[in-house]
């Protein structure tokens, strides 16, 4: 099967992107012919510094690759090195009814945030169609924050299809991969976990900025020896992801016996966050000592990226009487 998914680099990877789509890169590399991309054409809606930009970018990269995404196992890749992307964005936009993009949930909540409604922020599904159908992916591993955009993707595949593809196929539809447990990671605000929303707990922060960030976790007034749900607590949500199986189980029982507060979860969380990385962390040190590793990776990647973009471009362009 063909996967594809991108990452934004519009600030520093936080614990929802590992959770709800990185961790999903890693395992299902491999056995499958996965495609990943920093998506740095998305990221100028919010990235409004050329420098800051390309520290994002090259941020990401040495994020994933420390996280364990290896470019022997897929094309890890940047989507401005596919310039590509650009030109199938048109033809597909150039198809899409305005009513789908106005009914998207993403951008009208970006929008309520403060964020400026700009043309860009409003036809990024239409940029994230091209790239997913540039692929000919069948699965795209992300957070339930994307379902809406994948269908999207989807509508505007068919209707291509429909409209230039008479009986020969021009695009494969793809599937969204979304696992229930980690669909919509909660931030320390209560609202989804975004890098655009500065409530987030940071991958590779500083230990000791980690364990003080998760103090800041919004959680009800129920008294340390109240019983409470573990079920409805998105605290314990987070921390069942990241401890031990035997602590999890402890932290659940004092919970509906009553006893255990808030606090002493937050602290055990933090360290449990912690310990995750210390690898990663480390392997992320290397290569930020020796970033023509990562440049490598990249060059290597654009070159695999462009080829299989390339094809899947000249079948829409010649489909839709281009060149
Ligand atoms: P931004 O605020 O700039 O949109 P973001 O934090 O939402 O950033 P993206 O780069 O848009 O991150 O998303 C990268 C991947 O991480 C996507 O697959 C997205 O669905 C997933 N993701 C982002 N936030 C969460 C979350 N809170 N829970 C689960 N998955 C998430
Ligand atoms: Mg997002």
């Amino acid at each position: 099967m063909r996967i594809l998914s991108g990452i934004q680099p519009s600030g520093p990877l936080h614990i929802g992107n590992y959770l709800g789509a990185i961790q999903q890169y890693i395992t299902l590399q491999g056995e499958n012919d996965a495609y990943y991309f920093v998506a740095d054409y998305h990221a100028l809606t919010s990235v409004r510094d050329a420098a800051t930009l390309r520290r994002y970018v090259f941020d990401v990269l040495a994020d994933l690759l420390a996280l364990g995404l290896d470019p022997e196992k897929s094309v890890l890749f940047v989507q401005s090195d596919v310039p590509e992307t650009v030109e199938l964005s048109w033809l597909l936009t150039s198809v899409t009814p305005m009513g789908w993009l106005e009914k998207c949930v993403s951008y009208k909540d970006k929008v309520q945030q403060g964020i400026p409604a700009e043309h860009g922020l409003f036809a990024y599904p239409v940029l994230q169609a091209a790239d997913i159908l540039l692929y000919d992916a069948d699965l795209v591993p992300v957070g339930q924050d994307q379902k809406q955009h994948l269908e999207i993707t989807r509508d505007v595949a068919e209707r291509f299809n429909h409209v230039y593809g008479g009986k020969s196929e021009v695009f494969r539809l793809p599937n969204p991969y979304i696992l229930d447990n980690v669909a919509v990671i909660p931030g320390l605000d209560g609202r989804k976990m975004s890098k655009s929303y500065s409530n987030t707990i940071e991958i590779f922060d500083e230990p000791g900025a980690i364990r003080k960030k998760v103090k800041k976790f919004v959680t009800d007034s129920t008294p340390i020896e109240a019983p409470k749900d573990p079920d409805a607590c998105p605290l314990f949500g987070l921390f069942k992801l990241f401890a031990a199986p035997e602590d999890r189980d402890e932290v659940e029982r004092r919970y509906r016996e009553g006893g255990i507060g808030y606090g002493e979860v937050k602290t055990r969380l933090g360290e449990a966050i912690v310990a995750r990385f210390a690898e990663a962390r480390e392997r992320r040190a290397e290569l930020v000592a020796h970033p023509e590793r990562v440049a490598e990776v990249r060059a290597a990647g654009a070159e695999k990226a462009r080829a299989t973009a390339r094809k899947v471009l000249e079948r829409a362009r010649a489909a839709c009487g281009l060149g």
